[in-house]
């Protein structure tokens, strides 16, 4: 044997051992290694980089702002359903793929564009997360909620929603748009804590499929099977609840005519609600929730091939880029844009399964998947006057952390529970101050009940690998493996795609990356995961 065979072996022998001890140990204890600069608080908080300048010129600047307009700031979410990474013009799409799409461009350039903003793999766990500053695995909450989901226990009855505590803190809030977190009573946005909800409790797709027999020939065209896919109980209604009162059906979405306006509709309330909302005393939380982009899209008559492209995906990214457009100037005209934090988002990657009907990523894999392509979505911060135009930022921002950023927006940053895990970090220094640092160090990648991926730094560390075993089918056709000798770790600077593993070139970071993922999963030791029958 050759020498250097020798020491190859010894290496191999080495890293085997370093991945069973450091990756995979028995008893994970809560600790921090060596490239970690974060600070753990206590126990039920995600440790967090401590800034402390920013935080003091962030916190001045919010009570200068109290003083100025007696009001805490009210809090606009822009979720788009679906959008890709590499949709809008400010992130190298608008029209270069054949839509293009001024306005967000123009928050972009006006506010903070961020460049490593990450989401959930996939609609109900990101739209749960946000608003429990909680990951999925916690709350149950891992998956999709399906027609016919029976689930177990209602999630929503121990948790502590952002609606709930914003309105203890002085909020109105409402929720226009789509839901897909539960649509018995009890889970509902209207019982959950939002004062209002205008909007579909499905996404698109959900709608059409009742009512699109060009795609769904086999349910629409056959009675008996229709009658079957009714029984499933799920909502085809546009729904106007309250909180502790009435909730009715607006329309039923009979057509694909009829689901291609909807956004319009919903956009239509929620200008008008805007204008009822900054008159009135209190301040609010409006989440605009869009129902496109997600499959099916269908074309509204006022935007039918108005994207160079043509293609209704392409003409939806027109719509809801226009309606984004016509947000802003009510909330303008209300006289409040500069008492008023905006962020705009997508809550996955794009369904590249429904292609032509999906967006487009410049990243390896895509909604449903735990590679970039799935969960690192567009992330614009805007609040006129406040957060400097033209910054941009490759920090980690992890959508969780919109539920501690609104509390501390709000001053109720002391009503995040502590008998619970937060996932989420206040990120307001780092969004609003002046050359503002991320206080997040970590994003934690899960699928469904599987700690798949961490990223920290610009290093994606994999403990589980999501093959896609036809191409493009990121959801339909999929296997789940465990990595073999060394887990894989990709450098995402100089490797975006994610095609070139280098852990054993970089094994150091093997074994401190490795004692990071200890110290997450060793909170689920201290606060065991909840199963409400998504699957855990
Ligand atoms: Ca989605």
């Amino acid at each position: 044997m050759h020498p250097q065979q020798t020491t190859s072996a010894l290496t191999a022998c080495a890293l085997a051992l370093l991945v069973a001890t450091q990756l995979f140990p028995s008893t994970a204890h809560a600790q921090s290694s060596v490239l970690s600069k974060a600070t753990r608080t206590s126990p039920s908080s995600e440790p967090a980089v401590l800034q402390p300048a920013q935080e003091a010129a962030a916190t001045a600047e919010l009570a200068a702002l109290a003083t100025k307009f007696g009001k805490k700031p009210n809090i606009v979410w822009l979720l788009v359903d679906d959008m890709g990474f590499g949709d809008p013009g400010c992130y190298g799409g608008g029209i270069a793929v054949g839509a293009a799409t001024p306005n967000m461009d123009r928050l972009a350039r006006a506010g903070l564009r961020l460049t490593s903003c990450y989401s959930q793999p996939t609609c109900t766990p990101t739209r749960s997360a946000i608003l429990t500053g909680r990951l999925p695995v916690r709350t149950g909450l891992t998956r999709p909620i399906l027609a016919g989901d029976k689930l177990a226990v209602n999630p929503w009855a121990d948790e502590l929603s952002l609606p709930t505590l914003l309105g203890k803190a002085g909020y109105a809030t409402v929720l226009s748009g789509k839901w897909h977190v539960g649509e018995a009573v009890g889970m509902r946005p209207q019982d959950i804590g939002f004062d209002e909800f205008y909007g579909f409790y499905p996404a698109q797709k959900e709608l059409t499929q009742h009512v699109d027999k060009r795609r769904y020939p086999d349910l629409v065209l056959n009675p008996e099977r229709l009658a079957m896919l009714d029984r499933t109980g799920g909502s085809e209604a546009l729904v106007h609840g309250f909180k502790g009162g009435a909730t009715t059906d607006i329309m039923e979405i009979d057509s694909t005519d009829d689901m291609a306006e909807a956004d319009g509709m919903l956009k239509e309330f929620t200008v008008k609600k805007i204008a009822e909302l900054a008159k009135a005393g209190k301040p609010f939380f409006l989440e605009h929730a869009f129902m496109k982009v997600h499959a099916d899209n269908f074309a509204s008559k006022a935007f039918e091939g108005k994207s160079a492209s043509k293609y209704p995906y392409k003409d939806a990214v027109v719509e809801v880029d226009a309606y984004i457009g016509e947000i802003v100037a009510a909330i303008e005209k209300a006289g409040v844009l500069d008492n008023t934090f905006i962020f705009l988002t997508s809550d996955n990657g794009p369904q590249r399964d429904s292609w032509p009907d999906t967006g487009y990523t410049p990243f390896r894999g895509a909604k449903g998947s735990a590679w970039e392509g799935g969960v690192r979505v567009p992330g614009i911060a805007y609040w006129r006057g406040v957060i400097t135009a033209g910054r941009e930022s490759d920090e980690l921002f992890d959508l969780m952390d919109l539920f501690n950023t609104s509390l501390a927006l709000a001053g109720a940053t002391a009503s995040i529970p502590t008998d619970r895990y937060i996932d989420g970090i206040d990120q307001t220094s780092f969004l609003i101050a002046d050359e503002g640092h991320s206080r997040r160090e970590k994003v934690y990648i899960w699928n469904v009940a599987d700690f798949i991926a961490m990223r920290m730094y610009e290093y994606k560390l994999y403990m589980k690998i999501i093959t896609t075993d036809a191409q493009w089918l990121d959801i339909d056709a999929t296997t789940e493996h465990d990595t073999g000798l060394s887990p894989w770790l990709f450098n995402l600077y100089i490797d975006p795609k994610e095609e070139y593993p280098v852990g054993h070139r970089m094994n150091a970071w093997l074994a401190s990356m490795g004692a990071e993922v200890n110290g997450h999963r060793a909170t689920f030791k201290q606060y065991p995961p909840k199963n409400i029958g998504l699957g855990n």
